[in-house]
């Protein structure tokens, strides 16, 4: 088949890497000189930064996404270390232990925080480990047939019953329902600010998923109760450049060609069959499959055309939850920040009003660093990704796409200032060592991604709002990437790629 990929991020190149090794012929365009969309990093003065990643999960051998890389054949050239992230509130800092307490320490630590909530803690953590199990039976269902299938499917209903009366109860309702104090319902849900979803629109038990206790301390056993596996977190040694690096190479081993600097500027579509695109430098590429990632209502309105798809179609992508944006700042330090920040990747809360501060974000109006900020440092993991002796911190919170007064330009270098000053609070005199700065606005992320509306992990989880599916109404045309499921994270559009470009094959076959 002749394929074309459009879309050089983590999900089209996971599909290209897939096609190519089955054999097809793959094209793949981006409008960027590089590969690899947000996942490509940022360069600068002899530092590298991360964009659009900081930890990744399931990496591991024996875990979903380290499978896939295990069946493209691309996982020995991707390194990963197990890692884990620090949670800082305004009266408390989540840390993990010097010495490993075992499992439940985190629980233990916050019943000493919030012992009018001990009994609740218990009660989560005996539903966490019901959780954890109900997920290792569906993991594990993808391979199964016959009589494993039904057993698993047996034991996938048993587990689910405890859950069945709070099946439908949102974010707000589950933490209510476990604690009282509302500073240790938002530590459960204060991650929801990543995903633009007050806490009220979310799917409550989900909650569970956000809370993995491996991510808050890698030296958890895999198997935390019988039957319960969970997921880690990594760092990628060379940072998310090696993950491009790694999936460019098995497309290019298998003569799959990369169109850099030239992007797609419209699906021809025949009797409603694809028949090849066209791109910005007008040529024409014929192709029997087109993998489309990248914003979908720049996919279906302007490279499809509303006039190819049904009416309900247009208006479930008109629809879609998009989240919003980020405003990073990378700087390049002369000095390791990492005793006062606490590891590779801390999460700096400022409010336990997670819903007030998302509504707000939502109406257009920037927090400036004011609820809180994330920072990771690369080089800590990977020290060269910054000169010798120095590192590299980048410092990001999420931001309306499109600020309700003044514009992005304008205010950047002013809101660099505001959040350095927020930052300054946590990590007292950074500006001092400060050798490097650049600032990522949305204005870049739209350019970078090539969308007018920059979502910073796709679609918001917005309970009872769901995606599109992959297999579009035009034969021939598939959707996959970070618009196309609630969510986003590299992990989640690594998989769903994957499990789309199977189903492609099956199809063709
Ligand atoms: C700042 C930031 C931080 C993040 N942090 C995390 C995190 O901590 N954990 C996590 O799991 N996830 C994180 N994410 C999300 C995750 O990185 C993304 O969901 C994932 O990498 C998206 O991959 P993608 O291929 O769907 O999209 P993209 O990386 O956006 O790639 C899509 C590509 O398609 C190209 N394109 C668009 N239109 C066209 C066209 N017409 N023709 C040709 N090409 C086109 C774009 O230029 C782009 O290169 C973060 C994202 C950002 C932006």
């Amino acid at each position: 088949m002749q394929v074309i990929i459009i879309g050089a991020g983590a999900a089209g190149l996971t599909s290209a890497a897939a096609l190519a090794k089955a054999g097809h012929s793959v094209k793949v365009f981006d409008p960027n000189p590089k590969p690899g969309g947000v996942l490509q990093g940022w360069q600068e003065n002899g530092f590298t930064w991360d964009l659009g990643q900081l930890l990744v999960e399931g990496f591991g051998k024996g875990e979903p996404v380290g499978d896939i890389f295990e069946a493209l054949g691309c996982s020995d050239d991707i390194e990963i270390v197990k890692d884990d992230r620090r949670y800082v509130f305004p009266d408390f800092n989540i840390d993990k232990p010097e010495q490993y307490q075992g499992p439940k320490w985190r629980m233990e630590f916050l019943s000493q925080q919030f012992p009018e909530d001990k009994v609740g803690l218990e009660r989560y953590w005996k539903d966490y480990i019901r959780f954890t199990r109900l997920m290792t039976i569906v993991r594990h269902m993808g391979g199964a047939t016959g009589i494993q299938l039904f057993w698993k499917r047996m034991n996938m209903l048993a587990s689910m019953l405890p859950f069945a009366s709070r099946k439908d109860w949102n974010a707000e309702q589950v933490m209510s329902d476990y604690f009282k104090s509302p500073q240790l319902q938002a530590v459960f849900i204060s991650i929801l600010a990543d995903f633009f979803t007050p806490p009220s629109q979310f799917q409550g038990l989900a909650v569970f998923a956000l809370n993995s206790e491996a991510s808050f301390d890698a030296r958890l056993p895999k198997r935390i109760a019988r039957g319960a596996d969970q997921l880690f977190l990594y760092s990628i040694k060379g940072g998310t450049t090696t993950l491009v690096d790694a999936l460019v190479k098995v497309i290019k081993n298998h003569h799959g060609q990369f169109h850099l600097n030239e992007y797609v500027t419209a699906i021809q579509i025949d009797d409603n069959q694809v028949k090849g695109v066209k791109t910005n430098l007008g040529n024409f590429y014929p192709a029997d499959i087109i993998v489309a990632s990248g914003g979908a209502k720049e996919t279906f309105h302007q490279l499809v055309g509303d006039t190819y798809l049904p009416s309900e179609y247009i208006q479930q992508v008109d629809n879609l939850p998009i989240m919003d944006s980020i405003f990073m700042v990378h700087v390049g330090l002369d000095y390791d920040p990492s005793p006062t920040t606490g590891g590779v990747c801390t999460y700096y809360y400022r409010t336990y009003d997670i819903e007030g501060s998302i509504k707000e974000s939502k109406t257009g109006v920037y927090h400036e660093g004011k609820y809180g900020f994330v920072i990771h440092q690369p080089s800590l993991r990977t020290p060269e990704m910054a000169p010798k002796g120095q590192h590299g911190l980048t410092l990001y919170t999420i931001c309306p796409d499109k600020l309700a007064t003044g514009d992005w330009e304008s205010q950047k270098d002013y809101y660099t200032e505001k959040l350095l000053t927020y930052a300054e609070d946590s990590i007292p005199g950074l500006r001092k060592h400060i050798v490097t700065t650049v600032t990522l606005t949305p204005l870049d992320f739209q350019q970078l991604t090539h969308t007018e509306h920059h979502a910073f992990g796709g679609l918001a989880p917005i309970q009872g709002k769901s995606g599109i599916p992959h297999e579009t109404p035009i034969s021939g045309l598939w959707f996959v990437g970070h618009q196309s499921e609630g969510g986003g994270g590299v992990s989640a559009v690594v998989i769903q790629a994957y499990q789309t470009t199977t189903r492609i094959l099956e199809k063709a076959s």
